[in-house]
């Protein structure tokens, strides 16, 4: 009786399994691949005379289409009955590759298999001729993975390639690639698919698809739209144009996509600017806190932010600042990838942008800028706790300080921490006094390292290079008279600060 249940729950599973699009309408032949003419070009002149290299090299951008093209080239090389240069897809042959099951297409993720013995191991078995089909076809994805010592094993064997082998590696990043390989390899550069391209494409998709996913019309524009957002990779764009079946408006419009990604639309984006460039930081950090509420994605604010700007810029507005707030979201957006906390990123980059603007532009604008001094809580990426001992510190030495800790917080973001609870006693030209109130924040400023990288960054962002002295605050209780030699050991080894002392008995 059980086993009865269990087939009808999963035989109803597999009714509603929807395959997604990009596998669905995953290019089968060089006739269907979009955006990549140049590339079939050649490959389908050197099959038609069946001048075929020993080793090509794919490059260009993610989901532009290299591996496909790759499993294509292997259908057409080793089809049983080919339809000119083209692959039937009915043969045993076709079929298998595109199961994944031909045993003469063998697909090696080098991300994972980098080491040189992983080549060795692959040279020890090129020398077997192929089963099924005319060559034994060998394709290494994200071969830049390679390491140094893989690559000149991997050398040894396009030196000397066995006759009825032929090797594909597909690459985003061709410069890590060492020259010799290269020299070896036939080329082939795969371009990002232009917006227009994918935009017709997702149309077509659109039409073939609309029907069974009980949806209505889309809008051109925001067929664009998806394919800006994809930046030229056919794959991400019809991920998104997936979602779009089922959000239940006719037509779908730009703004419906914008709502489903949590894109900003530009009045909201101007108004962002608007508070950077005004050095409103208490403002700008409400605004984020309220689009991160209802929902907006660290990733799409950066991007629907750096779009708004290139407008703005080819408008020719404000292109001072609009230069420098772009190199910041840019820098941001480089940092997403692998920064543990988005927001913290998208703060630093909005606020950088914010005081780098108003410390460099020491005009009419920015003097008036400067009454909204921000608040100590507004800047909330350097301070977990309000400063202990800071004392008031005069207006531009402030806006210095924190232009500073702004600058060391990028790469070092711990000592921007410790250095915010410091207290600024003296800054000119020639000297630079900070005063920490606890023993660990004073000792941990102190470490050699870290006295270089705060002068490095002083001497980068003002030109200045004056003499860091660090101080304990006066009052502070010395951790090193008072306590018992092992407790003293301890305060050394690990630094940290005596709260309280319970007698034992
Ligand atoms: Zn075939």
């Amino acid at each position: 009786m059980k086993y009865i249940k269990y087939t009808l729950a999963f035989s109803t599973l597999a009714r509603k399994y929807h395959m997604s699009l990009y596998l669905k309408y995953r290019p089968r032949n060089f006739s269907a691949l979009v955006g990549q003419g140049h590339v079939v070009t050649v490959l389908k002149n050197a099959l038609a005379v069946h001048e075929l290299n020993h080793a090509y090299l794919f490059c260009g951008p993610r989901g532009s289409g290299k591996t496909t093209t790759a499993r294509i080239l292997t259908k057409a090389i080793n089809c049983l009955s080919p339809a000119g240069f083209e692959p039937c897809l009915q043969c045993a042959n076709c079929k298998s590759v595109e199961n994944g099951t031909f045993l003469d297409m063998i697909e090696i993720d080098a991300a994972s298999n980098r080491r040189v013995e992983d080549i060795r191991d692959l040279r020890d078995k090129v020398i077997f001729a192929p089963q099924l089909g005319r060559y034994k076809i060998y394709i290494i994805d994200e071969a830049h993975m390679l390491t140094k010592e893989a690559f000149n094993a991997f050398l040894k064997m396009l030196e000397e390639p066995p006759a009825h082998t032929i090797f594909i590696l597909a690459t985003t990043e061709p410069e890590k690639f060492p020259p010799t390989i290269i020299s070896r390899c036939q080329r082939h550069n795969f371009r990002r698919v232009s917006p227009p391209e994918i935009a017709d494409y997702l149309k077509k998709i659109w039409g073939l698809e609309c029907a069974s996913h009980n949806a209505g019309q889309i809008d051109y524009d925001a067929l664009l739209a998806i394919a800006r957002i994809s930046d030229g990779a056919l794959r991400d764009s019809l991920s998104l144009l997936e979602q779009l079946f089922y959000i239940g408006k006719d037509p779908v419009t730009k703004a419906d996509l914008h709502d489903l990604l949590g894109i900003l639309p530009p009045d909201t984006s101007d108004l962002l600017f608007s508070l950077v460039a005004s050095g409103d930081l208490t403002g700008l950090c409400h605004a984020l806190d309220h689009l991160m509420d209802s929902g907006a994605s660290v990733s799409f604010l950066l991007h629907s932010m750096v779009e708004r700007l290139k407008e703005l810029l080819l408008q020719g507005q404000s292109a001072t600042l609009n230069l420098r707030l772009m190199e910041c979201l840019i820098n941001a957006l480089e940092k997403l990838r692998w920064h543990p906390y988005p927001r913290q990123v998208l703060d630093l980059a909005l606020i950088k942008a914010s005081c780098l603007d108003r410390q460099m532009r020491p005009d009419p604008v920015t003097a008036s800028c400067q009454s909204h001094t921000p608040e100590p809580e507004s800047v909330k990426v350097f301070q977990p706790q309000s400063p202990a001992v800071n004392a008031p510190i005069s207006e531009p030495e402030g806006d210095r300080f924190q232009a500073l800790l702004f600058r060391i917080g990028e790469t070092h973001p711990g000592l921007a921490a410790n250095l915010s609870q410091a207290h600024v006693s003296d800054w000119d030209s020639t000297e630079l006094k900070l005063v920490l109130s606890t023993p660990f924040e004073y000792k941990y400023a102190c470490l050699p390292d870290r006295k270089s990288l705060i002068e490095n960054a002083i001497s980068d962002l003002f030109g200045e290079q004056p003499r860091l002295t660090v101080e304990l605050g006066s009052g502070v209780k010395s951790a090193a008279s008072e306590y018992p030699p092992l407790v003293k050991k301890a305060l050394e080894l690990f630094g940290g600060e005596i709260v309280s002392v319970i007698n034992q008995p």
